[in-house]
Order: structure tokens, then sequence, then C-alpha cells
């Protein structure tokens, strides 16, 4: 096959959604039909299995559970598809973000009886930066959930998506009976006693025959009105719509019953977009077919076996062939490194990978040579591709080493995990006391254990609770600024900015200092 027949193949994506929404279903649904798990149950198993949040650190310490979790590949029907997890809820934090900067389109699962919540939002807003298409499935059906067309009233007004509802369901809950498929011409029967789905086609009147029993069925009536009503008051389909990000196909069903989902998956495979072309620092476009290999590092997973202290860093590759035992150059620092310690993530297995193309996850074994963001290319013409955007924390702890003989080693774990990107730090002005600021909770419990675990230095970390972090222009830093309420400080990059108690801080603040400009990362 060639470079170009491959990369066309590829399916490089991620999964957002409110925690219990059913992203673990619908994932272990997929690798099912994707052969790759042979029963429904496994990759749930694995990941909660009602293990505290410590034990889940042993855990991957010992199994590297995330990691073969975090990335599954499978083939379907000549396809090769890259799923890529974002944690969402406690394990949240600037990896899920980054994340999504690897993948060239997202699959957003809403829980029909909920609509959006929260953490759908925050990740929505990701995509949506990002101009990437997105692909909804509203699951759950065979529960009593929201009137349909609220729900794709909501895409639209919390959102700001135009939904295009692929099927609509007949019935739910205990009356589901079915999906009406105009996409596909068919109506597809909910029977969940047996095992395949049964379709009844649909005539030219987009309508069922005679002879079967739903077609007097009043919910079979009011899908048929609604999907009518949709026909000639909805929006229209549009692939460039939905290839910019501005429209979502919105499809029905239950991961948990296995309806709807395959349908799902092969309507997917057919609009969502092979890997795209990727930009540099100088606005070059590297498209994905190019034959030169390059790459970029968006996350970085320490502690995979404490015996070895090794880590991988986790590369999309943007363009051409990886070959193992190849020599590329890290962009950051110019040197040359031997690829030949790879992994690839076949689901439950970390195989050593031979070769890999555009739109692939690989996953190097690191040393300490990697930073999140770094690019990694081969060919004479230096590379960097546009630097992964930071995210503005919400959570800040001040941290202090427990034992002050113990100075050095906890600088120097500090230092490093921060520059890993683990992390974030920031220095008051005034007392040069270390502030950490994470985007979620479990990102500060990931830091203690490996401060403890790779440097030997025991932390203290004193919540500081929420805050909002706002960056000043240096000429109006003025330290006489500073006070508890809106505390200020520097990042690593020497910028100054304040950490205000609450909004009512910040309003104080404005109104006290109009002239000075306040503004937020993301
Ligand atoms: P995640 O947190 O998004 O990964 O959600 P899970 O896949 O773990 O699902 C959360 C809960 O919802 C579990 O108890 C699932 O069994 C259940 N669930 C998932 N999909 C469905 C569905 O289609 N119908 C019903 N009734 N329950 C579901």
């Amino acid at each position: 096959m060639t470079l170009s027949q491959d990369v066309a193949n590829r399916r490089t994506f991620a999964i957002i959604s409110h925690p219990d929404a059913g992203k673990t279903t619908i994932t272990e649904q997929l690798l099912l039909f994707g052969g790759v798990v042979r029963q429904a149950g496994t990759v749930k198993a694995r990941k909660s299995g009602n293990f505290a949040k410590s034990d889940w650190m042993e855990i991957e310490q010992k199994r590297g559970i995330s990691v073969t979790s975090s990335v599954m590949q499978f083939d379907y029907e000549g396809k090769r598809i890259n799923i890529l997890d974002t944690p969402g809820h406690e394990d949240f934090s600037e990896d899920t973000y980054r994340t999504l900067m690897a993948v060239d389109s997202a699959v957003m699962v809403i829980d029909s009886a909920k609509g959006i919540e929260p953490q759908t939002k925050k990740l929505f807003k990701i995509c949506k930066m990002r101009g990437i298409p997105i692909f909804t499935f509203m699951n759950k059906l065979d529960r009593d959930g929201r009137d349909p067309m609220d729900l794709i009233a909501e895409l639209e007004e919390v959102l700001g998506i135009e939904g295009y509802p692929m099927n609509w369901p007949i019935g739910m809950g205990k009356e589901l009976k079915g999906l009406y498929d105009r996409y596909h011409n068919r109506v597809a029967l909910f029977r969940p006693e047996s095992d395949g789905t049964t379709y009844l086609p649909l005539d030219d009147n987009g309508d069922i025959d005679d002879s079967q029993p739903l077609k007097t069925d009043s919910w079979y009536e009011d899908a048929r009105d609604n999907m009518e009503l949709i026909e000639d008051a909805g929006n229209q389909f549009s692939e460039a719509k939905i290839a910019s990000g501005d429209q979502t196909p919105v499809f029905f069903g239950s991961a948990l019953a296995n309806f709807g989902v395959k349908t799902f998956l092969e309507t997917y495979l057919k609009f969502a977009p092979q890997p795209a072309a990727h930009r540099t620092e100088e606005n070059d476009d590297i498209e994905p077919t190019d034959n030169e290999f390059s790459g970029f590092v968006f996350k970085i997973q320490a502690n995979m076996d404490p015996k070895h202290r090794d880590r991988i860093a986790f590369v999309r590759i943007c363009s051409g062939l990886f070959q193992r035992g190849m020599d590329v150059t890290l962009g950051r620092t110019g040197r040359t490194m031997r690829l030949s310690n790879v992994t690839q993530f076949m689901a439950d297995t970390r195989e050593n990978v031979e070769t890999a193309v555009a739109g692939d996850i690989i996953g190097l074994y690191d040393t300490g040579n990697y930073q999140i963001g770094d690019t990694i290319y081969t060919g004479k013409k230096k590379l960097q591709f546009e630097k992964l955007p930071q995210f503005t924390p919400e959570l800040f702890v001040r941290v202090t080493a427990k034992n002050v003989m113990k100075q050095k080693s906890f600088h120097k774990g500090i230092q490093q995990l921060v520059q890993e990107g683990a992390i974030q730090l920031y220095t008051s002005y005034t007392t040069g006391d270390y502030i950490l600021g994470a985007v979620g909770q479990l990102q500060f419990e990931v830091f203690q254990f490996r401060m403890k675990n790779e440097y030997n230095s025991d932390v203290i970390m004193e919540p500081m609770g929420h805050k909002i972090a706002r960056w000043i222009d240096s000429d109006q830093l003025d330290e006489r600024m500073s006070s508890s309420r809106n505390l200020l400080v520097k990042d690593l990059a020497g910028d100054p900015l304040f950490l205000f108690e609450n909004q009512f801080a910040e309003r104080w603040f404005t109104e006290k200092y109009p002239d000075v400009k306040l503004a937020s990362k993301l």
C-alpha cells in the first residue's frame, strides 16, 4: 500500500463526554466490533473496579493501564482507527486538553436524560477552537430521557453548533421500538432479546410496509412526524459544515444495549476526516503524505515501571512513515534521536511497532529527553509545530518541602515536572512562595506522588482553592497592587499575573485599577 492510501485509511479521534454518559461502554462496543475485545465489560472492569484513587496510581505503575487504555487502535472495514482517551472528572487534567490537539475529529457522547453537562461543554470548547468535526451520540435511549427535539435544540443553544439528526428514536425507555434512520432509509427495530438488529426498508414515501405491526404504532407515527418537521424546518445536511465543526451529525442509541452503535460507527467512518495537515510555527502546512517523517509530543506518561523509571512520550505522527530504528531530529535541542524502543497501542498489548504513518500514535520510551510540545522530524529543514495551547489553571496550592534539609531534591523535582508540563508553577513576588496551578485535582496528587517516588521528596501542599488567574502587562506591574485577595505572582516565563480570590475580588480590582488590562490564557 502506498503512503497516501495508508494515511487515507486512518481515523484518529477522541470521545468527549461528561462522566457517566457512557464513554467507556461505547468504547467497548467499538473495540468489540474491531475484534479487539471478545467480551464487553473488559475495559470497564480494568478502568473502575472500585479502585480508590491512590490504588489507581499503584495500578498504573504496575501495569501501565492508563497508557494502554489511553490510546486504542483497531481495524474495521479497511480503516485503522485510533481512539484517544480523554479522562473526565477526577482524572481531568491538562493532558485531556492536549490530547484533543492530537486528534482529527471528536465523538461527543451525551446522556439523553441529562443533555449537555459541564465537562462536555469544556471539552467541546477545545474541539470548537480547533475547528475539527464533531459527531454526537445521544446515549441511553433504553431509558426515559428528554424529548429528542429538545436535545437537538440544546446543541445549538448551549454549544452553538447545528445538530443534524441522522436517525430518530421511535419511543424510548420501556417503549423503545427502534430508530427511524433517514440517512440509510430504514428502520432499525429494537429487539433486546435477539442478537442482531432487524432492519425494515423505507419506501419512496419514507414509510415501512403496511404489513409491519409498527406501522400503526403511535410512537412510529410520532417519529415520522418529527422527522418530517425536521426535514422541512431543520438544518440542511452539509458536509462542509461538518468538516468545519459548525454542524454535528446526531445519532441516537443505547451503548449498553448495543443499539445504534454499529450504524453510528459505520456512518462516522464515512464522514470522519482522514489525518489533516499540521501547521508549523513558520506557518507552513505539513501534509500527512509528505515523505519526510514528522510528529509532536502531546503527552508524557511517567513511572510506567517503578524499577526502570521509564517514561513514555506520546507522539502524534503528522507526516511520513515511521520505521523502527530510524533517526530523527529533536527540534528543540537539535539532537539526533534513534527511535528504536517504540510502542504502539493495540488495546490490550503493548507491541513493539515496526511502522506507522500520519494519524497514528506511537509511544517513545524516554529517559528524560522529551518535553510536551516537542517536534521530531527527518529531513534537513528545521520543523517546529505550533505550540500546544496553555490552559488557565483553576485550582491552586502552596507547596513546600516537608524536610527543609532536602531542598535540593525538592527544587530539582519541581523544575523537572514543571518542564515536562505536568503542572504549572508560579512564584509569589512578595514572599517567593511556590504556588502550583492545575486544571484538575488529580494533577496535584500525581505531582505529590511523583515527587516522593522519583525525587524522594515529601511535599506539603496547602490548598488555596479555586482562583481566577489573570495576566497583566509587565509595564503595568506594581507590587503594591498585590494583596491576599489578589495575589501577584509570576509564571515560568516570568510573566506577571494575579490570582484572584473570586469574581468579586476581580471586579473590585478592575474598579480600583481601571487602566490595568487583565487577560486569561484561553
Ligand atoms: P463513562 O463514565 O462515560 O465512561 O460512562 P460508563 O460507560 O462507565 O457508563 C456509566 C454508567 O451508565 C454505567 O453504569 C453504564 O452501564 C451505564 N450506561 C452506559 N450506557 C448506557 C445505556 O445506553 N443505557 C443505560 N441504561 N445505561 C448505560
